[in-house]
């Protein structure tokens, strides 16, 4: 019985004892789970934390990124990418199909290619061009390929513009410095004897160098005001005084010519503008009507307004040469001229191209607009507009 007894106590201590340790191992089993979920709970955070990372900075950059697997299909595309490639619809689409007239696949076969690292390359379509980089990124059957897209239309036409900048400058130079060569070479001991032709001589150097002076000055204006070196000072004045002044020094110029010069502005207007900017439009546009209307020839400058009063317009019409049509959406570009042949036979002198680009320039500051209206042989009107003084 007391046998019985013990070994009854024995298994009782042994069950308890067993009890406690499937509850031990439970409990550490459950403190192991609870651990594992926070861990899963913080690796989850961190990648929702990286992807919202990666989708501020996909959106943030100006670059278009698209991600291509090495089987050549796009596997991501942000919306820059989709502006940049013009790209409308979602479907899953190949590197070549969403990229259709700029051959990336090179790129990404390089970088995929034994050399891989970094590879860039600038690919252009008609008037658009863009700088591509490519890296390879993941490994195995993630490996593909991620391409930064930057426009680099505007870069490549502003080192085009510079480049025909100073192409223009020098040839515009080389003309008068050419001349006033060849007219020193001519000056030996027998011409120096002759009066009549060192004068002639003479006055053929200061044409060339009025020239060289008038390219010289212009290309001042032009970088001050491009530099917005040249700030327009508004002031409120009677538009006919403004018209008056600017045509005083160009009136000897009409008389050799015997064009007649005359003003249509009501006594009364005023108009809100800088002074000396705006004379020098004016003095622009009717010098331009002196030297492309021949003898004998008319010029009207009128002044109107326009706006309910808001704003005054003023023209200028001469009855000369005029402008082909195919030249007059570009006659406000710097340094261009009609035909230059047509220029030199004007016998005044040569122009440098860049009177109307400076008129637009200073017209613009004022908050107007400047315009042209012409008829091959029949003549020209150019008109422009100003704020009203009232
Ligand atoms: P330029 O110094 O050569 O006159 P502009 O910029 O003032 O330069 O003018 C550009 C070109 O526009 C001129 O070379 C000329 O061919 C044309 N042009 C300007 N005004 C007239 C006009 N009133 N009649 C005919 N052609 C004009």
């Amino acid at each position: 019985m007391e046998i019985l007894f013990g070994a009854a106590i024995l298994v009782i201590v042994a069950l308890l004892f067993i009890l406690w340790c499937v509850r031990q191992r439970a409990k550490a089993q459950a403190r192991d789970c609870a651990e594992h979920a926070a861990r899963l709970d913080a690796l989850e955070h961190a990648r929702r934390a990286l992807d919202e990372q990666l989708t501020a900075f996909t959106r943030v950059t100006s670059d278009g990124i698209v991600q291509v697997a090495a089987d050549g299909m796009v596997t991501y595309m942000n919306d820059t990418a989709r502006d940049l490639l013009q790209v409308t619809n979602d479907s899953t689409r190949s590197l070549r199909e969403v990229a259709w007239g700029y051959d990336l696949q090179p790129l990404v076969n390089q970088v995929l290619g034994e050399s891989g690292g970094n590879v860039s390359q600038t690919v252009v379509k008609g008037e658009r061009a863009f700088h591509v980089r490519a890296v390879a990124i993941g490994d195995g059957d993630q490996r593909g390929a991620l391409l930064g897209i930057g426009e680099v239309t505007e870069l490549q036409r502003l080192g085009r513009a510079r480049r025909e900048f100073v192409a223009n400058i020098s040839h515009e130079l080389r003309t008068p410095v050419t001349s006033l060569q060849l007219l020193a070479e001519t000056l030996n001991d027998e011409v120096l004897n002759d009066k009549e032709l060192v004068t002639d001589l003479m006055n053929k150097a200061r044409t060339q160098i009025d020239l060289l002076k008038q390219l010289t000055d212009e290309l001042m204006d032009l970088a001050l005001i491009e530099s917005g070196q040249a700030p327009i000072r508004l002031v409120t004045l009677f538009a006919a005084d403004l018209v008056n002044d600017a045509l005083t020094p160009l009136r000897p110029q009409a008389e050799r010519k015997h064009i007649t010069l005359e003003t249509h502005v009501p006594p009364d207007m005023e108009v809100l503008a800088d002074p000396q900017a705006i004379r020098k439009v004016i003095g622009n546009l009717t010098h331009n009507a002196l030297k492309f209307t021949p003898n004998g020839g008319h010029i009207a400058l009128r002044a109107v307004w326009r706006n309910e009063g808001a704003d005054v317009e003023i023209s200028i019409q001469d009855n000369g040469i005029g402008i082909p049509e195919k030249d007059l959406p570009r006659i406000f570009e710097r340094f261009y001229k009609v035909d230059r042949a047509r220029t030199r036979t004007q016998g005044e002198l040569r122009g440098t191209g860049l009177g109307l680009a400076i008129s637009k320039h200073i017209v613009e500051a004022h908050g107007g607009k400047i315009w042209v209206e012409s008829t091959e042989g029949k003549g020209s009107t150019f008109y422009f507009t100003l704020p009203s003084g009232e």
